[in-house]
């Protein structure tokens, strides 16, 4: 569903992604790891053109993303979750994920409450409909962002270290939501520190070091038998 051809990018004269070739089947929780300033972030966000690449080629489906004229179509197929949540603050929570589906037309109001309402169910959230963004927890405001990304019924999830901004008692709940999305099948890209989610949800890992995905594994052997030097120094790293 995804696939990089030697994709290279540079922000000014520091090279970022390095020839990076790599891709994402239907259904496939890929997890992203790696030090910081590796790439995985500006990696997961040239997917939907957040961020443009100079070299080579990056297709979701048969789409071109590098030259694709309707990046929006694009984009709505693809649900993107920040680490922060980037909800509307003036909107309370059924709004926020009313709005897309409804502007760009894909659902009528009544619809796209209806929908709304089943996925604030699946994510535990119903009673709280009609709150603002600031009247919940991190963990609840990160579940809803889900919500809305799935609002727009997208093919493809990306996680961008959607845990990394809640408080500690918060992460499970937001990682309880994104193994039940596995569970059924979504295809993920998850950026993501929490090796215990690579480990139980992940199908493949892929290692990044220096703009280049290093390693390509399936968790249980990333884990176990890293290859490269670099992975079992990031793994002693994050063990302490
Ligand atoms: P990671 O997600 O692995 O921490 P990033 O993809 O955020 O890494 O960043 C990779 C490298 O690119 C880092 O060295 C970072 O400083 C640099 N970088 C990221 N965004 C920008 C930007 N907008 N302008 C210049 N350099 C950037």
């Amino acid at each position: 569903m995804i696939q990089f051809k030697n994709v290279s990018k540079w922000y000014g004269d520091y090279l970022a992604l390095d020839d990076i070739n790599a891709q994402v089947k239907q259904g496939e929780v890929i997890v992203v790891c790696g030090p910081s300033g590796s790439g995985k972030s500006t990696l997961i966000r040239t997917v939907n053109r957040l961020e443009p690449i100079q070299k080579g080629e990056i297709y979701v489906d048969d789409t071109p993303v590098h030259t694709c004229r309707s990046i929006d179509e694009l984009r709505s197929h693809i649900g993107f979750v920040f680490q922060q949540f980037n909800l509307f603050p003036h909107m309370n929570v059924l709004d926020n994920l009313m709005m897309a589906p409804v502007m760009l037309g894909r659902m009528n109001k009544k619809q796209a409450q209806e929908s709304a309402e089943t996925l604030l169910e699946r994510v535990g959230l119903s009673h709280k409909a009609g709150a603002f963004p600031a009247q919940l927890s991190g963990g609840q405001q990160q579940r809803v962002a889900i919500a809305r990304a799935l609002a727009m019924r997208p093919r493809i999830m990306l996680f961008d270290e959607p845990t990394s901004a809640l408080d500690p008692e918060m992460v499970n709940e937001v990682l309880l939501v994104m193994k039940s999305l596995a569970k059924d099948g979504m295809t993920m890209v998850c950026v993501t520190h929490e090796m215990n989610f690579a480990r139980d949800v992940g199908d493949v890992v892929w290692f990044m070091d220096a703009g280049k995905i290093v390693e390509t594994a399936q968790p249980e052997q990333f884990f176990t038998q890293p290859a490269s030097d670099r992975a079992r120094k990031f793994l002693s790293d994050i063990k302490h």
